[in-house]
């Protein structure tokens, strides 16, 4: 049963619009987490943070995984894929890979090739490291191993050490001098590689990562140079090295019409290469599918205009077109989809601490008495006669005296409690005159920025640039709600101030059907636990985080869904201490102890502390790094 409030409540927060059926509310007004969408199964995720806290001791922020919700990202792809390869006959096979950069962690990837050993599903590579851990990954025999990026002599030796423990690795030639290396290195050791070039597209992909894609792209072989790559392995007998041609438009297509125009012409390209007679079995498309994360529908920066299946569809069928147009076998197809795959399966929980208000409005009447300078009287004045018809007025004539009573202070005209009685008096009047404004027929930008001013900020126990790092960076939006108190009517509005002493350090645009809101509407913070979750950050988010302040990695919990539908805390991770930050900034523990040591020696020594204090203030440090670096 749905009542009222709780219909209100998830119009305002837009969980079904981004939800993707992962989220939804129950009838507690508690965030609930599903396995899959239309899964009958759900977990109480307040329930769930109340036992983590109480029974397991792990503090907020936590970090919540849900394996499941992988594993379901990955049966969809994989659905959607030969669905499209049933309906247009398709004859090519489907090899998705993982690429690392997107989440590298080991339990991400592992869940993945567990799962996706049913689908020959592999893993991309972009640099050494992330290749020298897949390497130690099992996969199935027939799943791929492909190397993308920008390559020295050591990368592309870890590939055909790949090649040799029976791995079907791929390296991907980014420029022509990686294929030097390449040819010379597999004559050393008589290790016969699998190649593949990426193409550098004139099509471009859509939103913010257009760039990656065209002409002045990064990355990618121009038609002369792949031409001379071809020339290159010819010359040395590898011809029948040449297995896969690559590109990628870049990450977030927001417009399917994007993704259609690069296949078209990637798969023309494909087409020109096998009718030189090389046979090229795969035809990589890359990343790029994207993620509603404002649950828009539309090709904004933060949304997308297509679902899976019809990503899927479109591919298969342009691709299929051009071939036999050209009359070229089809290729098996290599998706490199990470985004979409991870974002959905982690979710950020933390808490409000406090309370930043511009103005309370739980302040003792103002009273002016006889004495008080002009411009008090004023203000007051303003404050007893506003109303809906001159607010505007009074509310422009406030702004002059704000600016007069800061003139006469810094003049030493007035006193600071002059000041401060100034100060509560017009921000009264900008509160009745931002109430008349959101009562008015037509709402004016002025307003709206007043309404903005006048938001609390909610002290969030985070560091976006750890937690959110693509708030800060690009504007990225990502749905944020509290997890509980939903059958109750949010009446504040708030932006989130993080907890870092850095002003960029806050969330101030959230998600909207039709807008990007500036604040959000919030339950009012009365100093109980108030939790608050930032959803869709398993991809990109946790390895482009960063230890501003040394705030660390949060506390993690890794959380399963029974058949019964209960939740099994299947692992906990901890979170960074302090010491493991200060080692990151290259402090030696021993080190740090000593010179705490010698200080209260010193003390001691010129009769400044007993002994017994020293000892205690030394047991003390030594105990505190092992505290959690976030608000405890
Ligand atoms: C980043 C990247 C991807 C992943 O893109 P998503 O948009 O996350 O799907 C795939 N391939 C390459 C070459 C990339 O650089």
């Amino acid at each position: 049963m749905r009542n009222n409030t709780l219909d209100e409540v998830l119009q305002t927060y837009g969980v079904e619009n981004w939800g993707a059926g992962y989220f939804e509310v129950n009838r507690k007004g508690h965030l609930a987490v599903r396995p899959a969408e239309g899964d009958p199964r759900a977990v109480d995720v307040k329930e769930l943070i109340d036992d983590l806290i109480e029974q397991r001791k792990l503090q907020l922020p936590i970090l919540l995984r849900f394996p499941q919700i992988l594993t379901n990202q990955l049966k969809k792809l994989h659905r959607a894929f030969a669905e499209a390869t049933r309906e247009f006959n398709y004859t090519g096979g489907h090899y998705p890979v993982f690429p690392m950069k997107v989440n590298p962690r080991r339990e991400v990837i592992e869940e993945f090739l567990r799962e996706g050993s049913k689908y020959n599903f592999g893993v991309e590579c972009g640099s050494k490291a992330e290749l020298y851990a897949a390497l130690s990954l099992d996969q199935t025999s027939a799943s791929l191993l492909i190397c993308n990026g920008f390559k020295d002599e050591t990368f592309i030796n870890l590939a055909l050490m790949g090649t040799q423990v029976g791995k079907r690795v791929i390296i991907v030639v980014e420029k022509l001098n990686e294929l030097k290396m390449i040819v010379r290195r597999a004559q050393e050791t008589n290790v016969k590689p699998m190649v593949g070039l990426r193409a550098k597209l004139y099509s471009k992909g859509s939103g913010k990562w257009a760039s990656s894609g065209g002409e002045s792209a990064k990355f990618g072989l121009t038609p002369s140079e792949m031409l001379e790559c071809i020339r290159l392995l010819r010359e040395n007998d590898m011809i029948d090295s040449l297995k896969l041609l690559h590109f990628h438009i870049g990450s977030q297509i927001t417009d399917i019409k994007r993704v259609k125009n690069a296949m078209k012409e990637a798969a023309r390209v494909y087409s020109k290469i096998r009718q030189m007679h090389i046979d090229v079995e795969f035809l990589d498309i890359g990343g790029g599918m994207g993620v509603d994360y404002d649950g828009s529908k539309t090709t904004f920066e933060s949304s997308v205009n297509y679902t899976a299946e019809e990503f899927a569809n479109d591919v298969v069928y342009t691709i299929k077109s051009v071939c036999e147009d050209e009359n070229v076998p089809e290729p098996n197809l290599v998706t490199e989809s990470g985004r979409v795959m991870s974002a959905y399966h982690a979710v950020f929980v933390t808490s409000i601490r406090d309370e930043i208000e511009t103005f309370a409005d739980d302040q003792p009447e103002v009273a002016v008495s006889d004495d008080d300078p002009q411009v008090i009287f004023e203000l007051k004045e303003l404050y007893d006669y506003i109303n809906s018809k001159n607010y505007r007025e009074y509310y422009h004539d406030a702004l002059d005296h704000k600016d007069e009573l800061h003139t006469q202070f810094n003049l030493g005209l007035i006193s600071l409690e002059d000041r401060a009685k100034g100060e509560v008096l017009f921000w009264e009047v900008c509160s009745r005159a931002s109430k008349f404004a959101q009562g008015a027929k037509v709402q004016e930008e002025e307003f709206d920025d007043l309404k903005k001013i006048l938001a609390s900020k909610y002290l969030c126990n985070f560091s976006v640039f750890r937690s959110a790092p693509d708030h800060w960076a690009i504007d990225q939006l990502f749905p944020i709600m509290p997890i509980h108190r939903l059958n109750e009517q949010p009446t504040d509005y708030a932006t989130f101030v993080d907890i870092t002493c850095d002003s960029d350090g806050h969330i101030d645009k959230f998600v909207d059907l039709k807008d990007v809101k500036e604040v959000l509407e919030l339950h009012p913070f009365t100093g109980e636990p108030y939790y608050i979750a930032i959803f869709l950050v398993g991809a990109y988010q946790e390895v482009m985080g960063s230890y501003h302040n040394l705030f660390g990695q949060p506390n993690e919990a890794h959380i399963v869904i029974d058949t019964e539908g209960r939740y099994h805390i299947k692992k906990t991770v901890q979170g960074h201490r302090v010491g493991d930050m200060i080692s990151f900034a290259r402090y030696d523990r021993q080190q740090v102890f000593e010179s705490f040591q010698r200080m209260t020696r010193e003390r001691v020594a010129n009769g400044q502390m007993s002994q017994e204090r020293a000892d205690e203030l030394v047991k003390q440090y030594e105990s505190d790094i092992n505290r959690y670096t976030y608000l405890e």
